[in-house]
């Protein structure tokens, strides 16, 4: 037996409860692994307090991240003890995820924690900085380079925001940083950010191009913001497009993509390939070494995950969150 938070729909609405479920109540899968880490993320924050977009179906152990270690592999890929990390694929989305003691999952989804690092770095960069690592990849690849000029990230002091902005000054880029919380300026500067600007200080799209400014740009508010940071994007720049949790609107026009040939990447984290998925998770481990993502981890239980929820919902958690899920 072992324990699981659940989220459960019923006349009156979805909501989530902690819940005993046995090695029985897992999907299939060959591997059977023993969670003792998970994280918070937008989208776990939806999922737990009931709101539509994220499940597919109930009753569902939310958690799109896990990390443990393999009790099983039926498939023989991976040895009992093993050290995995494992995020998206759908799991806490459409199958059982990380908020439980177990999860039985496909092995070719596990990634085998790289060398050095454990079980609660990996949930403390976790999904939100997986997908910032895959932008900052996404703009390297598409010539944005430390010697092409400043770049900006949006929703700076939010999971994804505060590891672009780590990544991206590690990689020796001058980082101007966006934040709707005026007082995270000192956190962020911490991260390495070069400059913070308030969220109003972003052109909404007044004009279809804007002033030049950012040679690339980390987004994960979308709306307003997105459309903003395309006009104000500098000739031959791109925009890496990570997020809505400003809103899913795009009211844009065609101008920066074919007067400036601004390009703008869209980032999926959650069906990312196998091998490019162990190439960010190798950066990663590499560039953001446990140390230096103390300052924006705050480890907690799983009992707080409820409450976390409405936390991040708000707009209220700084960084990333790890949980603690067994031991
Ligand atoms: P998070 O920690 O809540 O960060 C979101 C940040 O956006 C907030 O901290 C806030 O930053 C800013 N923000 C929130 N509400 C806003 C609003 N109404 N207007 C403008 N800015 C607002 O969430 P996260 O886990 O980093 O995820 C960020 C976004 O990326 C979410 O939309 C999530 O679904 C998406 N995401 C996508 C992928 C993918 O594969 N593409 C993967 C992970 C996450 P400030 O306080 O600094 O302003």
């Amino acid at each position: 037996e072992f324990r699981a938070l659940r989220a459960v729909k019923d006349e009156s609405g979805a909501r989530s409860e902690f819940q005993t479920l046995t090695l029985a109540d897992l999907p299939a899968g060959d591997a059977l692994v023993r969670v003792t880490h998970s994280s918070l993320n937008y989208k776990d924050g939806l999922a737990v307090a009931g709101r539509p977009g994220v499940l597919k179906s109930y009753p569902m152990t939310p958690g799109i991240d896990l990390a443990g270690t393999v009790v099983e592999d039926r498939s023989g890929t991976y040895a009992p003890g093993t050290p995995v990390l494992l995020t998206g694929w759908g799991i806490g989305e459409r199958q059982d995820g990380g908020y439980a003691e177990y999860a039985r999952v496909r092995p070719e989804w596990l990634v085998p924690l790289p060398e050095g690092t454990d079980a609660r770095w990996a949930m403390s960069v976790g999904t939100a900085g997986f997908t910032a690592m895959l932008a900052v990849m996404a703009l390297e690849e598409h010539g944005v380079t430390p010697g092409s000029g400043e770049v900006l990230v949006t929703g700076a002091a939010g999971g994804v925001g505060s590891t672009a902005v780590a990544l991206l000054a590690a990689a020796g880029f001058a980082v101007t940083a966006s934040t709707g919380r005026q007082e995270e300026e000192a956190y962020l500067r911490s991260l390495g950010a070069s400059s913070v600007i308030g969220r109003e200080e972003l052109p909404a799209l007044k004009r279809p191009l804007e002033k030049e400014r950012w040679a690339g740009v980390v987004d994960s508010v979308g709306a307003d913001t997105l459309a903003g940071a395309l006009a104000s994007t500098r000739t031959h720049g791109a925009v890496a497009a990570c997020g809505l949790a400003g809103g899913n609107a795009l009211d844009t026009t065609v101008f920066p993509f074919i007067l400036r040939g601004v390009n703008l990447l869209g980032i999926d984290s959650v069906n990312c390939p196998a091998e490019r998925r162990r190439a960010a998770w190798a950066r990663l481990a590499r560039d953001l070494p446990a140390d230096r993502l103390a300052d924006v981890t705050q480890v907690r239980p799983l009992s707080d995950v409820p409450a976390l929820a409405g936390e991040i919902l708000a707009g209220r958690v700084r960084g990333r969150t790890v949980i603690e899920v067994g031991g």
